[in-house]
């Protein structure tokens, strides 16, 4: 199986992918240079838009309550606001994919301006209903103006379609100095297990892997030489690379995620960014 004609790694533009594994109708191919894992072809930022719009927050991909999702993923909102304090990027920040609005608060709470732009109909209308600073849309909203100290994403990087354009938009929004935090699950997890639970063989279905590989949604899982790439073109330094906290949980599914924590702590002293059991990376960029 080959690669679509018009086929261009996000992250580093190269042409050459083998194809990885096939879920729900779509498929992923691995960039046989960077090693970053997209969905080929990508879906038209007019489909998603609508898809976001008007399907998105009850689609299972994210929590649909907004208040279990606000003391699930306070733990990833305090790790990605700890990364922006800890490069002097706080002050005025853009949480962009705002979701129902957790991050923003949590933002408030430790003493920053938030500002959020969310285009799902009913997050965005929940996210005004906590009377949030809050734009209905995306990136290239009209009345969103610069410049911000910190832009901040939560499981929102992966999401995106139309890279090159975004990220240049997303400069042009940041101050000269400014920070951009992003946590997001990463090319290695989904390689390591997407290969070991198949038994290597590409031909059977990929494992959803914890929300991993989720078409339509998950359209890029860059690896870290591959973010490191595109982040680069749009003037972005690296600052810094975090391991992404894990939920914990109560019950059954808490014992699981508490001994795939400690096997994290681990292997993360072991080989640092690299190990394979992080399925979330916090990257720290800073604009120059
Ligand atoms: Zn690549």
């Amino acid at each position: 199986m080959t690669v679509s004609a018009d086929y261009r790694c996000a992250a580093c533009q190269g042409a050459r992918a083998a194809f990885f594994g096939g879920r729900e109708g779509y498929r992923y191919v691995e960039c046989l240079q960077c090693g970053s894992l997209q969905l080929d072809p990508l879906p038209t930022a007019a489909f998603l838009a609508q898809q976001y719009a008007e399907v998105y927050s009850q689609a299972c991909h994210c929590d649909n309550d907004p208040v279990l999702r606000d003391r699930i993923a306070r733990p990833y909102y305090d790790a990605i606001i700890d990364g922006l304090e800890a490069q002097g990027g706080g002050g005025r920040v853009l949480d962009y994919g705002a979701g129902w609005g957790g991050m923003m608060q949590r933002l408030l709470d430790r003493g920053h301006r938030a500002e959020g732009v969310e285009p799902s109909d009913e997050m965005f209308a929940h996210c005004q209903s906590r009377g949030l600073h809050v734009l209905h849309g995306d990136i290239y909203h009209p009345e969103l103006a610069g410049p911000f100290d910190g832009i901040v994403m939560s499981a929102v990087f992966e999401h995106l379609v139309g890279h090159e354009a975004w990220l240049a938009r997303a400069a042009s929004l940041l101050r000269p100095g400014g920070v951009f935090v992003s946590m997001q699950p990463t090319a290695p997890f989904g390689r390591f297990f997407g290969t070991a639970l198949r038994l290597g063989i590409r031909g059977i279905t990929l494992p959803k892997l914890h929300q991993t590989f989720c078409p339509p949604w998950h359209t890029v899982l860059f690896s870290l030489r591959g973010m490191d790439t595109i982040m680069a073109r749009h003037g972005f330094q690296p600052l810094d690379v975090h391991r992404g906290p894990q939920a914990l949980g109560p019950g059954l599914t808490g014992i699981a995620q508490r001994t795939l924590d400690t096997t994290n702590r681990a292997g993360w002293a072991l080989l640092g960014k690299h190990w394979p059991g992080t399925i979330c990376h916090i990257f720290v960029y800073q604009k120059a």
